[in-house]
């Protein structure tokens, strides 16, 4: 911590260890410092001021609400290498992925600052000649969002920046392995000019407790949360008796297909940048791959060779390509899966190797067969499962297989083939000869069980308005 030139940003850490939670480095297992546990009653009063605040805050004008959404973007991109630093202290990333996720995660306050001005109503054409017809947009009120580890910052502000922008106010519970870089956020965001209320991030060890809080209070409008599926339909169930508004960002089980006429070099950059990015821990990541029978061998020994380059170690270190996984339990079920895939039948073509604390090698496997475990459950870690594959139609079965839908991605030069897969996959989300697809200006988000709603792009600030119709009478 002490690399921090703006100490600022660790305003939130504490010394009373008593009530506080431990951050540790997932590269190292140090103790990085300490931020408070929440007790229930003091959520409920940020919820309550949260609530108060939002009244005022309603009440300005976009372009006030823009001005100080861009001045939060710049802060973010002052700060830009500190904030970087605290994330991959954190939570492991590479120093070079964290600094891409602060500019991608401010580039969701830029967007929305513009896109406040934009939250447009209609006229719509009468039926009856006395009336008048028209609709205005209205912010939800006090949203609140529960966000995970992989993307400390991104996840904050991809909800956050909306939330403002609509003239919501904004509370978030971060996961508990990263609440640095989301208090760091925030004290930008005040430091921006945002007045106090709106915007707050409360910690908890009790992760269920803030879960039941939000979906049970009467004072939030909406939940927006990213995570794991399983607790997505638990904060569906707690929502559902207060009927709140949800948006759900959830698993994925992302397939990436390769067929007999694509540029092999093209999809192997690719593969690379969509499987272990992140050490594999997102949700976009490529989780299966399903390659043409033509071109299987060529794809593996080209892969393998780029795998080989790939550089494993604590992401503050120059040259590292590829952190530590979150913790054990991460580490563990990536084990297990290449245990269970190699008991299956699957090769260890390059990797496989358990290394020291979190750490595991990029791994490829091959011969592996669409209903192993690996290829069914999201690994969330560096391992790249190879499927071979003869047909078109019997791929996009195995591709839809799945009880997820968020991102796809496949491989092909034939434009024709490229509109029939791209609308047979049952996906939010499809790259088309690109591996990497997120960005601010595109909705993201997932069909099936992997979610509702979207983030970014115009439809994301619709996620924190209200549609009201104002009918004319008598005229
Ligand atoms: P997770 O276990 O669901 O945790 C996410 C957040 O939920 C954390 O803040 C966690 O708090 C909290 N939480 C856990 N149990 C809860 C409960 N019963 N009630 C209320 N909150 C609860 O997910 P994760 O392992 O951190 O993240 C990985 C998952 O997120 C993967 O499935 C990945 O695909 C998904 N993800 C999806 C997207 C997307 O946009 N679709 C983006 C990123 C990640 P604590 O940390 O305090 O336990």
């Amino acid at each position: 911590m002490d690399q921090i030139k703006n100490l600022s940003l660790l305003s939130a850490m504490c010394e009373n260890v008593n009530s506080a939670i431990t951050v540790t480095n997932p590269a190292t297992g140090h103790v990085l410092g300490y931020v408070p546990s929440h007790s229930r009653e003091t959520i409920e009063n940020v919820i309550a001021k949260a609530e108060i605040a939002q009244r005022s805050w309603a009440k300005t004008t976009a372009k006030q609400r823009a001005d100080i959404l861009m001045s939060w973007y710049q802060l973010l991109m002052d700060n830009q290498e500190d904030l970087a630093r605290i994330m991959t202290l954190e939570q492991g990333k590479p120093l070079a992925e964290s600094r891409g996720e602060v500019a991608y995660g401010a580039s969701f306050v830029q967007w929305f600052a513009e896109e406040a001005k934009r939250a447009y109503g209609e006229t719509i054409p009468t039926p009856s000649s006395d009336r008048r017809i028209m609709t205005i947009t209205q912010p939800v009120g006090v949203a609140a969002a529960i966000t995970p580890w992989n993307f400390p910052i991104a996840m904050i502000t991809r909800k956050a920046a909306p939330a403002i922008a609509a003239g919501c106010s904004f509370i978030a519970k971060p996961a508990a392995q990263t609440p640095l870089s989301a208090y760091a956020v925030t004290e930008l965001a005040r430091q921006a000019g945002l007045p106090e209320g709106l915007l707050n991030i409360v910690t908890s060890d009790d992760a269920v407790m803030v879960g039941e809080l939000f979906c049970s209070s009467d004072k939030i409008n909406k939940i927006s949360f990213t995570g794991s599926t399983n607790v997505g339909r638990i904060l569906m169930r707690q929502s559902a008796e207060s009927v709140k508004r949800v948006s759900m960002e959830l698993g994925g089980n992302a397939p990436f297909i390769v067929f007999d006429d694509a540029d092999i070099d093209l999809a192997v950059k690719g593969a690379i940048a969509s499987k272990f990015r992140n050490a594999g821990q997102t949700c976009v990541c490529a989780n299966r791959f399903y390659v043409h029978d033509a071109v299987y061998d060529k794809f593996v020994e080209k892969f393998a060779a780029e795998v080989a380059t790939l550089t494993v170690g604590n992401g503050i270190d120059n040259g590292v390509n590829v952190g530590p996984l979150i913790d054990a339990n991460a580490k563990n079920k990536v084990q297990r899966l290449v245990e269970e895939a190699v008991a299956q039948g699957a090769t260890i073509s390059i990797g496989g190797e358990d290394l020291d604390g979190q750490f595991f090698t990029p791994t490829v496997l091959t011969h592996v067969q669409h209903s192993m475990s690996i290829v069914q459950e999201e690994i969330f870690g560096p391992i790249a499962p190879v499927i071979r594959f003869h047909d078109d139609a019997s791929l996009i079965e195995m591709a839809n297989d799945t009880i997820y839908g968020l991102a796809s991605y496949f491989y092909s030069k034939d434009i024709n083939r490229i509109f029939a897969v791209a609308e047979a996959l049952d996906y939010g989300m499809v790259g088309v000869n690109e591996g990497v697809i997120s960005t601010e200006v595109a909705p993201f988000g997932g069909v099936k069980q992997s979610g509702i709603g979207r983030e970014g792009a115009r439809q994301g600030l619709d996620e924190y308005l209200n549609t009201k119709y104002i009918c004319l009478g008598g005229m």
